[in-house]
């Protein structure tokens, strides 16, 4: 089957052609993101594949059904980038990667949580310069601290585990609570709870509308002052504006990211020789208290082997109904992701 790769990155092309070497579908990468202006690109293709900055609203949906395409192949678990409904009713399968590595992305996020704890990424640039003051280089204990995740899905539960192996008091809110991690002592409560109680608050929901902002302005309000928060699942879930004034006025006291809500004009791109023009993001950086990702947290061998597998593993399915495929449907109000 005939698949156009958008956003291709060269280590995209690499896995996927190397998973792709036992299945012999026809490959076309573009180095392009898919947009309105950029989905005709894919006439004749039956299948697209689509990464997490891509395009996938109505109208581009409706130019690539028009061109022939019938299966969306998403190489990542999120799909809030996708109008499910309109794929539906105009008869396109989307398909995604629901699981690759969860811990790939939890590992990322307490990578964060240890940075910004010990302050690492202010301790690496002093010893290359050599300077070896520990002034303001002070941390805090892991051990004993209470660690509020927010979701407990894949991702969710393997942060917990490792938290819970860290000696951290877990707590957890997820409208699906996981026995597994209740058997392990973390301990379900309310939102309200998470905020109240958290020394470290650690985002693993999906972005739907009802999670868009989750982290507002009265959110942070609510929790307790200092707080390290941690979002490795999607920028909207965080009210930038919000978060920068909570960031200035002390109450939060640490900030680890890696994902941003105006992501699609920045990450995955070497823009090291150009002005960045987003304000809000440059402001963030100059806060010695934030670290940011560029959205890497999937960036590992074992997590780019499983998503190549898989997607095309999604392909072969769709063309020969037969293997698992991954479909996504439109989510329930109440389920988001499940
Ligand atoms: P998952 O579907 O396994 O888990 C999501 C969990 O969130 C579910 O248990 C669900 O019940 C819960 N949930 C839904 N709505 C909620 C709400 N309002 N409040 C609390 N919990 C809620 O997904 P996953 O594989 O664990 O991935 C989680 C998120 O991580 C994805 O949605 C994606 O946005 C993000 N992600 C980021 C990266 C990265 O590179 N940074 C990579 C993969 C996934």
């Amino acid at each position: 089957m005939r698949l156009t790769v958008f956003s291709t990155k060269s280590y995209d092309e690499a896995f996927l052609e190397g998973a792709n070497a036992a299945r012999g579908h026809s490959l076309a990468f573009l180095e392009a993101r898919l947009s309105r202006e950029t989905a005709a690109l894919a006439e004749g293709s039956a299948a697209v594949c689509a990464f997490v900055n891509d395009c996938l609203d109505a109208e581009v949906l409706k130019q690539l059904h028009a061109g022939g395409s019938r299966l969306i192949a998403l190489r990542c678990a999120g799909f809030n980038n996708v109008d499910i409904e309109a794929a539906a009713e105009l008869g396109l399968t989307v398909a995604r990667v629901p699981a690759y590595s969860p811990y790939a992305v939890a590992e990322h996020a307490v990578g964060l949580i240890l940075t910004l704890n010990r302050k690492l990424n202010r301790a690496y640039n002093r010893v290359r310069e050599g300077n070896f003051s520990l002034d303001g280089l002070l941390g805090f204990d892991l051990h004993g601290r209470t660690v509020g995740v927010v979701g407990t899905g894949k991702i969710g539960a393997a942060a917990a585990r490792i938290l819970n192996g860290f000696g951290c008091r877990v707590l957890a809110y997820d409208p699906f609570p996981d026995a597994e991690l209740q058997a392990l002592g973390v301990r379900y409560a309310s939102l309200e709870s998470l905020y109240a109680e958290a020394d470290i608050l650690t985002l693993h929901c999906p972005l739907t509308p009802e999670t868009h902002h989750l982290i507002d302005a009265a959110a942070l309000e609510r929790m307790k002052r200092g707080l390290m928060l941690i979002n490795t699942s999607r920028g909207a879930l965080v009210d930038t504006r919000a978060i920068i004034d909570a960031l200035k006025s002390g109450q939060v006291g640490y900030l680890g990211l890696d994902v941003y809500e105006e992501e699609a004009n920045l990450f995955f791109e070497d823009l090291s020789q150009i002005l960045i023009q987003d304000d809000l993001f440059t402001r963030l950086l100059t806060f010695p208290n934030v670290v940011i990702t560029g959205h890497q947290g999937f960036f590992t061998h074992e997590a780019l082997t499983n998503i190549a597998e898989t997607t095309l593993a999604n392909v072969t399915a769709f063309e020969t109904g037969h293997g698992e495929l991954h479909a996504v449907t439109a989510p329930k109000r109440a389920a988001a992701s499940k």
